[in-house]
């Protein structure tokens, strides 16, 4: 597979030092900003085609990222969800909410009853079966890209894709135009760019997992795209009974195929974290 040296997604800076590596791929860490980045990387045309069909092909075989739908991920996206944007707030008026990188729906589907009657929810997402799968369902998801949508959003939502961003200032600084004045946008991202790969649980899934960001790169990225930070919520990893099972079996996959296994157990004293942030776009 043909890759390309790529400099830090955030600076520009081209000096790093080794953070991990795994898959054959490396993350490096930038020597300015800090930022965690894989370098080097597949070419965006893999990238792209990578996203649309859940498959990353390694040195051996073929990295499988489709996964499956997860009600307890509705209902904790929910909660989070609610964190950020109190109920009064959402069920005062009609929102129109893009969610990008839908998935399987789990946030559309926790939006559903969060949000005022009236209300318009879409999900874009590039993998064509998590968007069958959607459709079968009448969540509303779509493979159409952001610039095929028309109108402006009074909230945008991206769980968990920062990391999947080739060009994330980029992309914040596109997307600003797509918000209303003072519209909402949320964010649900790692925090590794401010820990050791020692501290990071589990796999890292690269080439899937183009960049890792700190707190520091969020709000550095969003106040360069012209947005505020209102509010940020930061939450321990836990693994819960249904990916410890899954984990257990992935592992004993692993086993057989002569792979390190990937611990199961959070570590207590871990500084990783997942970050949800809401922003506002500045007027
Ligand atoms: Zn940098």
């Amino acid at each position: 597979m043909q890759l390309e040296h790529v400099a830090c997604y955030l600076c520009g800076e081209s000096r790093s030092e080794p953070w991990a590596r795994e898959s054959g791929y490396s993350m490096v860490k930038c020597l300015n900003c800090g930022l965690v980045y894989l370098n080097p990387r597949p070419l965006l045309s893999d990238i792209d085609a990578a996203a649309r069909t859940g498959m990353h092909r390694l040195d051996r075989g073929v990295l499988r990222m489709v996964g499956r739908h997860s009600s307890l991920k509705v209902d904790e996206f929910c909660q989070k969800t609610s964190a950020l944007f109190p109920q009064e707030e959402l069920r005062s008026e009609p929102c129109r909410w893009l969610d990008i990188g839908a998935g399987f729906g789990e946030l559309l589907e926790a939006l559903d009853v969060l949000v005022a009657s009236g209300s318009e929810l879409l999900g874009l997402e590039p993998c064509e079966a998590k968007v069958k799968w959607c459709q079968s369902r009448g969540i509303p998801v779509t493979s159409a890209e952001l610039r095929d949508i028309s109108g402006e959003f009074t909230h945008v939502s991206l769980v968990n894709v920062f990391s999947h961003l080739p060009d994330p200032v980029e992309f914040f600084e596109g997307l600003r135009i797509r918000l209303k004045p003072r519209g909402q946008l949320l964010l649900a991202t790692g925090n590794a760019g401010d820990i050791p790969r020692s501290e990071f649980p589990g796999s890292l899934y690269l080439p899937d997992h183009l960049s890792f960001s700190g707190e520091g790169h969020m709000r550095a990225i969003l106040d360069k795209a012209g947005y505020k930070v209102i509010a940020m919520q930061r939450y321990r990893a836990g693994v819960t009974g249904e990916n410890r099972l899954v984990g257990h079996l992935k592992n004993l996959a692993r086993k057989s195929l002569r792979r390190p296994a990937v611990p199961l157990r959070i570590d207590e004293n871990s500084r990783f974290r997942f970050l949800w942030i809401r922003a506002e776009r500045c007027a």
